[in-house]
């Protein structure tokens, strides 16, 4: 099936695109079934040229690090792009504004806006995953968000046409960023202040504190729901007394409540299951409706 796909690509990427890559490999909760096609862009402009000539009706998913997928254990049908180790450039425009492509982990531009005297980009140290992935989902922590930051991106659209947009042209939420249709981010120009006395001990303090209340090193998403107004999820999950609640080899985290673990042979289907059952326990105990922050993808084994 996936190497008959290929065969609807130019044949330049045909020979380049990898078949029935596990998803599992690509995700921080290590499940998820085969991609029909997987591919990873040398740079930009070799990815625009393969979204020129990618079949219109072929199915496209773009990642980043996978630390916000639960991609199902039927796998991607269609192809995936994987911008991490990519779309790796990182550099200072001015006193204070900066450009980095989408395949730049979070915790290198906090290290390097340190390293700068800029901030506040520490946040970004506890955020597990790419640019890309920060700017689809604005990522935030410790009081920081992506958009903030943000004053234009480079995209890319269906056709491989490069585009640069303003922040103004997306509307921006909790976790939630929506702009204009089928276009996914090659890059982005984000303003941080002068802050001298930075250093890496702020971000040390902050990924300890971290530790000291989530299961850091765990195979996790993070946190899998977001919180609903004036109220914290993992409070809801823990009063409803799901803590430790498990589903084949998938767990409610005994750490944090908003927390899924995989033990290290769960399926996808464990841990939709068990989103499943967090959801109807808080909405019949609490009477709140739980919405995934998590994006699941793919199709049923
Ligand atoms: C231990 C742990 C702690 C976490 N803590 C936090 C936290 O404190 N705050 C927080 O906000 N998140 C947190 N997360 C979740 C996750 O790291 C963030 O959502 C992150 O921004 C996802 O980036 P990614 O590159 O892994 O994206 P992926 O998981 O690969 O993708 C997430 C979504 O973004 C889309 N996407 C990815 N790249 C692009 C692109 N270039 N253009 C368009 N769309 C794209 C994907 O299609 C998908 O819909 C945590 C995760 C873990 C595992």
């Amino acid at each position: 099936m996936s190497a008959q796909r290929s065969q609807e690509l130019a044949a330049e990427f045909a020979a380049r695109v990898l078949h029935g890559v596990s998803m599992a490999k690509h995700t921080s909760w290590h499940v998820g079934g085969p991609a029909d096609l997987f591919f990873t862009p040398r740079d930009a402009a070799d990815l625009a040229a393969f979204m020129r000539q990618l079949p219109p009706d072929m199915p496209l998913l773009w990642i980043g690090l996978g630390s916000n997928l639960l991609v199902r254990d039927g796998g991607i049908r269609g192809a995936v792009v994987a911008t991490h180790g990519a779309l790796g450039a990182l550099e200072r425009l001015s006193a204070t504004r900066i450009q980095a492509e989408a395949g730049v982990p979070c915790a290198r531009i906090a290290r390097q806006c340190v390293k700068w005297g800029l901030g506040p980009a520490e946040f970004f140290a506890g955020i597990p995953g790419t640019l890309g992935g920060a700017l689809a989902m604005n990522a935030g922590a410790w009081g920081g968000e992506t958009w903030r930051h943000v004053i234009e991106v480079d995209v890319l659209d269906r056709r491989g046409t490069r585009h640069t947009r303003q922040a103004a042209d997306y509307e921006i939420g909790y976790r939630s960023v929506k702009g204009p249709d089928n276009e996914w981010f090659i890059g982005a120009r984000l303003e941080f202040e002068r802050a001298p006395g930075v250093n890496t001990d702020a971000i040390r303090e902050l990924l300890d504190k971290r530790k000291e209340t989530q299961p850091i090193g765990e195979w996790s998403c993070g946190s899998v729901f977001t919180n609903p107004p004036g109220d914290h999820a993992a409070r809801l999950i823990e009063s409803a007394g799901l803590k430790g609640f498990r589903i084949g080899d998938a767990s409610v985290s005994l750490k944090h409540a908003n927390f899924i673990i995989n033990h290290g042979a769960a399926r996808a289907a464990d841990v939709e299951a068990l989103i499943m059952h967090v959801q109807s326990t808080v909405a019949r105990i609490h009477g709140i409706s739980l919405h995934t922050e998590v994006r699941i993808v793919g199709e049923p084994a």
